[in-house]
């Protein structure tokens, strides 16, 4: 691409997709190739040798994504749980400690009970949004405070300037998992985090067809880093999932721009309604929306809210016509989650119940179809219940 500034809309179109010397392809041929010739077919040595270390088509997808992030380096990997582990891996060791927001994503909980913990690293969840409860919690072996903003799925919002100035003064490293926002929404790098980590899953492939992660860092030498760690433990993204991921991200502006407008609508709209006890929303959060509004670009797409009778989730579930209840967020599909029972289950009981992801709850990713079918969806199988 030649070096002219450009807004969000068109560098999602043209970033990091100019790679066919040979025909001028203008989308990024897919190299399914494994390996390499190691004799140079031009210039004085081939920049790829086996596909582990280094793909073509999988470093378009990563110079597209450090372009739109604003980062020094991107490292794509084969899930965002293989991102999030290698955020871990390659930034912690043992004995060392980290602070986490407390109603985070299932799965990296998961990761550090289940394994991490083992490596003798340790750990504490706190209420991210109150930075001071994040200032009691560091050590002086504290290497990284992790935070989801807004979190999944209760979408509370934390400070990240504030944090990444907690984390700075500890000499610790500040990670935003910033999956249900993406940088068209929330550019935390440039709020003073160090990395940012995606489940590329969600909104940024958004067609609930790739699975595939990301890190990106504003420093070049911590790039490198992830660069070693995806070579080392070996879960990168293969060439066809990069090819699909950069594809879908040409609209993620657009598709943002059309969920998020519907998100709005439906959440207020499920606010008024007599058989919804609570609506999540950062909008509808009056400390955390002007928190929220002071660092991202607009409320997101994610709406989770508390059916005034638990019971009638499944019944509820089974109502709904368009809106199709199954895991996962950020898709063109809208669909509807259970986090006590699913995305959340493996927080222990007492603590979902006092985190709030108690059996009503219900979070609702909301897709890019017409917000009125949406509604009458909503408010239909609201009716029933
Ligand atoms: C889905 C998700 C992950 C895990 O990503 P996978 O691609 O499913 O491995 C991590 N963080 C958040 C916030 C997520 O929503």
């Amino acid at each position: 691409m030649k070096t002219i500034s450009l807004h969000l809309d068109s560098l999602l179109v043209h970033a990091g997709v100019d790679r066919d010397p040979l025909y001028g392809s203008i989308t990024t041929p897919v190299y399914q190739g494994v390996t390499f010739r190691s004799i140079p077919i031009r210039g004085d040595s081939n920049p790829y040798d086996y596909s582990r270390t280094q793909n073509p088509t999988r470093e378009s997808v990563e110079e597209t994504l450090a372009q739109l992030e604003g980062g020094a380096a991107a490292t794509v990997f084969a899930s965002g749980m293989a991102a999030v582990s290698a955020v871990f891996w390659g930034g912690l060791s043992h004995g060392d400690h980290v602070v986490l927001t407390e109603d985070l994503y299932g799965g990296t909980y998961r990761l550090l009970e289940d394994e991490l913990k083992r490596y003798g690293v340790t750990y504490d969840f706190v209420p991210t949004t109150n930075p001071e409860a994040v200032s009691a919690a560091m050590q002086p072996n504290t290497r990284m405070i992790f935070v989801e903003s807004p979190s999944n799925p209760l979408l509370r919002v934390s400070d990240i300037a504030a944090l990444a100035e907690i984390a700075h003064r500890h000499r610790a490293k500040l990670v935003v998992d910033n999956t249900l926002m993406t940088f068209a929404r929330q550019r935390p790098l440039d709020l003073g985090a160090d990395l940012v980590v995606y489940s590329a899953s969600k909104y940024l492939a958004g067609h609930n067809d790739v699975l595939a992660g990301a890190v990106i860092s504003k420093d070049a030498g911590e790039g490198v880093r992830m660069a070693e760690v995806a070579n080392t433990t070996g879960g990168v993204l293969g060439p066809w999932d990069s090819y699909l991921l950069q594809r879908g991200m040409k609209t993620l502006a657009l598709r943002m721009r059309q969920q998020e407008t519907s998100a709005e609508l439906l959440a207020h709209a499920l606010a008024k309604h007599p058989n919804v006890a609570h609506v999540y929303y950062p909008q509808l959060d009056e400390a955390g929306w002007a928190v929220h509004q002071r660092q991202a670009m607009g409320p997101g797409a994610m709406v989770s809210f508390l059916l005034a009778r638990e019971a009638q989730v499944l019944q509820f579930k089974r109502a709904l016509k368009l809106i199709i209840p199954a895991v996962s967020l950020g898709g063109v599909e809208s669909l509807v989650t259970e986090p006590y029972r699913e995305t959340h289950r493996e927080f222990p009981e007492p603590i979902r119940r006092r985190l709030g992801f108690v059996p009503g709850l219900l979070r609702l990713s909301v897709g890019i179809e017409d917000s009125r079918d949406l509604m009458d969806d909503l408010m239909q199988a609201l009716d029933q219940v």
